[in-house]
């Protein structure tokens, strides 16, 4: 049976060392998140709340209100206007005091996530979607990467096996999650293949899924992977997060799968604990950036 990769303690040690560097910083950074009015957003802000309050990294009041957009991080109704959004962003961009600005996806369907993306200044782009923070990831020069990736090779990394010429296989080819992460395992040098909808529908995914030393998979949907299509000797990272039965599941077959794999992340535990710590190292990277970088 493999190994369980223990996102909290993960995400406990980048802690540590955030605790660090912060002690170190004369301001307090200040974070700026805009989530949505749904039962995940919610959980998510209030995990991210959670960890800046106890970093002591400004990021508002936690059950603040829509209008209180000028001081805080706040919830939005799922029929804010592509105005209301670029008037906050706006005003945030503009404000000295705020660092860090994130706005939660998905996004409701009358909100286009490139435009908003470009809307964020660079510099306080906390989740690397900006398509200048897009463009350095392309060329390995990324100053402030997507959360979530970051956070998945982190596991990866902690599990201490080199990924050069591995077989690495990223099931999922989203802006905020499979892209980012295909091209940092592409950094390491590892042979990077990208699967999505059409992998499946052709009938190719389980083929893909059976050759991966590495493999990460970021699609939303429960057990999509099953757990003996899992190579033996794998590093198998879920990013899934799926409700079923009001359980929290990935997208792997997590029993099946850890019986062939040498490491594999869970879900609860594994992606997310970490991903909302890479929230707070961005926020701290960009107060640093922008301190530099005027
Ligand atoms: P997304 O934007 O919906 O992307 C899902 C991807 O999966 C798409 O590229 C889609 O391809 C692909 N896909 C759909 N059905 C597929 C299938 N049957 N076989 C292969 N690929 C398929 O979602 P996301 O934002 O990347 O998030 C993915 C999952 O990760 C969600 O469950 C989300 O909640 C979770 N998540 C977790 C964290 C964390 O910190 N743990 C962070 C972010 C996201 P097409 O576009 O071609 O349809």
């Amino acid at each position: 049976m493999g190994t369980t990769l223990d996102g909290r303690a993960i995400a406990e040690r980048i802690k540590q060392t955030l605790r660090g560097e912060l002690a170190k910083l004369r301001v307090s950074p200040q974070l700026r998140v805009l989530y949505f009015d749904t039962p995940t957003s919610r959980v998510y802000w209030k995990a991210q709340h959670f960890e800046a309050f106890s970093l002591g990294i400004q990021a508002g009041k936690r059950d603040a209100k829509p209008t209180d957009w000028k001081e805080s991080s706040i919830p939005c109704s799922l029929s804010i206007t592509p105005e209301e959004v670029e008037r906050i962003i706006q005003w945030w961009n503009e404000d000295e005091r705020v660092h860090g600005i994130f706005v939660h996806q998905p996004l409701p369907e009358q909100l286009d996530a490139q435009r908003i993306s470009s809307l964020i200044d660079p510099r306080k782009d906390i989740e690397g979607i900006h398509p200048q923070n897009s463009a350095r990831r392309f060329f390995a020069k990324a100053r402030i990467g997507s959360c979530t990736a970051l956070a998945v090779m982190e596991l990866i990394e902690s599990t201490g096996v080199n990924l050069e010429g591995k077989e690495a296989v990223v099931v999922g080819h989203s802006e905020i999650v499979g892209r980012p992460v295909s091209m940092l395992l592409l950094d390491k040098l590892a042979t990077t293949t990208i699967c999505h909808v059409a992998t499946d529908q052709a009938g190719l995914l389980e083929d893909h899924v059976k050759r991966a030393d590495v493999l990460v998979v970021a699609v939303g949907k429960p057990h999509v992977i099953k757990g003996e299509w899992i190579k033996k000797g794998a590093i198998v990272i879920d990013v899934g997060i799926n409700v079923v039965d009001r359980r929290v599941v990935g997208d792997v077959e997590f029993e099946i799968a850890r019986e062939r794999a040498a490491f594999i992340s869970p879900v609860p535990g594994g992606v997310g604990p970490v991903t909302v710590m890479m929230v707070m190292k961005n926020t701290v990277e960009a107060f640093k950036l922008q301190r530099t970088d005027k």
